[in-house]
């Protein structure tokens, strides 16, 4: 984040998490890489160590009760190390324990939520079904009554922590003779009787996460561990959007940050036909073009943090602008990996540098927590309801008015 717009006390949580990104050691980074490493426990012990989980939840039960400007200063420092973890860091204690802290009952918040934010367990999320990701409310997990508990059975797939998550928070349709937006509840699924992970995926990057498919055969759940109550799941998956999306945004930009170091640093040093190459614009212009996209992505991460901050931006809003944070974030990293490992030559392309690590993680940046096409269609149905229900009545010059030919209305035709 700009260090210009940072309060003295978000300067020292910016340095907490560089100091806690610092010790990261390289032969964790290596070995997830390797996929020596399934699940990194001792990374997230030490974050609970450090009290670096769950910025944002209340003090009582392990958190510091900031905002979402101090989340986003700190993923993006925690992104540096590797997306990987950054991903594990924001999983468990920023989306899970949200929705815990937010919809669940106090038991469960001690429970799930204080063990958790200590690094001494680990939550996972399973929204996304064999079947597709994309098209949540088609879900075909299902949950049944059996006395005071829930039986639920199905699959997930690409659930990160699939592999070492001590509990899950699943969608289960509960109700099928409802509508797809009230059939739907949000459970936490403790890893138990019935809960088996099964295919940890070769994955092209962010590896070392445990991603694999969960499977469910009537695991029993007791219905306490309903957030928001049966077929209340609609209201937590909107919810969880948020720090679903803002904190990929702000985390992305972090592990795409190093690869504009690493090429600036190298062009100025490197020589060619007697020169450092920076001093070639084809060169010089695709560092300073990725230093301007990064600026950009930081600027819309940050107002869209102060959006919600505020709790006075309509929630419809606040989803378009976290959705073009995601989607204009991941498109600038991928763009700016791309551009770095372009100036560094052949050798950007070898391991002697971590850039082809940075490409191939940053990649996912575009697929997961929805992909892009569905940043795209959030955009869409929020911008169009907004314009047309409120910006279009606001009291704005009427540019239209102002064309030579305005009032040949005669050639204004819709239909
Ligand atoms: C490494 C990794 C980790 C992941 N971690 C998790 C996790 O922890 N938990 C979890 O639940 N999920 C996780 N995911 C899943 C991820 O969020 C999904 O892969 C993603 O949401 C897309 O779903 P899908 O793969 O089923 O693709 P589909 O939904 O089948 O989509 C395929 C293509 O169709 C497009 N498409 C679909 N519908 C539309 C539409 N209406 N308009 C336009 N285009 C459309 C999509 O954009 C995409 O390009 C992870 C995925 C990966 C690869």
């Amino acid at each position: 984040m700009f260090d210009f717009i940072m309060s003295e006390g978000q300067k020292k949580l910016r340095d907490e998490a560089r100091d806690f990104t610092n010790w990261v050691p390289k032969e964790m980074i290596l070995d997830m890489d390797a996929e020596k490493i399934q699940f990194p426990h001792e990374y997230l012990k030490e974050a609970g160590r450090r009290k670096l989980l769950g910025l944002r939840l209340p003090k009582e039960f392990g958190g510091r009760g900031l905002g979402w400007v101090e989340d986003t200063i700190a993923a993006e420092e925690i992104g540096v190390a590797s997306y990987s973890l950054a991903c594990l860091w924001g999983v468990g204690a920023d989306i899970v324990c949200d929705a815990i802290v937010e919809f669940g009952i106090d038991e469960l918040k001690k429970e799930i939520v204080v063990p958790l934010l200590k690094g001494d367990t680990f939550a996972a999320e399973g929204l996304t079904e064999p079947r597709g990701g994309s098209d949540f409310f088609g879900a075909t997990t299902v949950a049944r009554k059996d006395g005071g508990d829930w039986l639920i059975t199905g699959q997930k797939r690409f659930v990160v922590g699939a592999e070492g998550a001590d509990w899950f928070l699943v969608y289960a349709v509960t109700d099928p003779s409802a509508p797809p937006h009230k059939r739907i509840t949000a459970f936490m699924m403790p890893r138990t009787k019935g809960v088996e992970s099964k295919y940890i995926y070769g994955l092209m990057g962010v590896r070392g996460g445990g991603a694999g498919r969960l499977i469910m055969e009537d695991v029993r759940v007791p219905e306490r561990y309903a957030l928001n109550g049966i077929n209340g799941g609609f209201d937590v998956f909107v919810k969880m959007m948020i720090p679903e999306r803002l904190g990929t945004a702000a985390m992305t930009i972090g592990s795409v940050r190093p690869a504009i170091d690493i090429a600036t640093k190298y062009s100025s040093k490197r020589k060619a036909f007697g020169q450092p190459i920076m001093n070639y614009q084809a060169v010089g212009f695709k560092v300073s073009d990725s230093v301007m996209l990064l600026d950009a992505a930081r600027s819309l991460v940050y107002s869209s943090a102060l959006a919600i901050d505020s709790k006075k931006v309509h929630p419809g809003k606040c989803r378009r602008l976290v959705s073009e944070s995601k989607k204009f974030v991941t498109e600038a990293a991928w763009e700016v990996a791309n551009k770095c490992m372009q100036v560094m030559g052949g050798i950007g392309y070898t391991n002697i540098f971590p850039l082809e690590r940075i490409v191939r993680d940053i990649r996912l940046s575009m697929i997961w927590v929805g992909t892009n096409e569905i940043m795209q269609l959030i955009i869409q149905t929020e911008w169009y309801k907004e314009f047309l229900k409120v910006l279009s009545k606001e009291k704005v010059r009427n540019v239209e008015a102002d064309a030579l030919n305005a009032d040949k209305s005669e050639e204004i035709v819709y239909e």
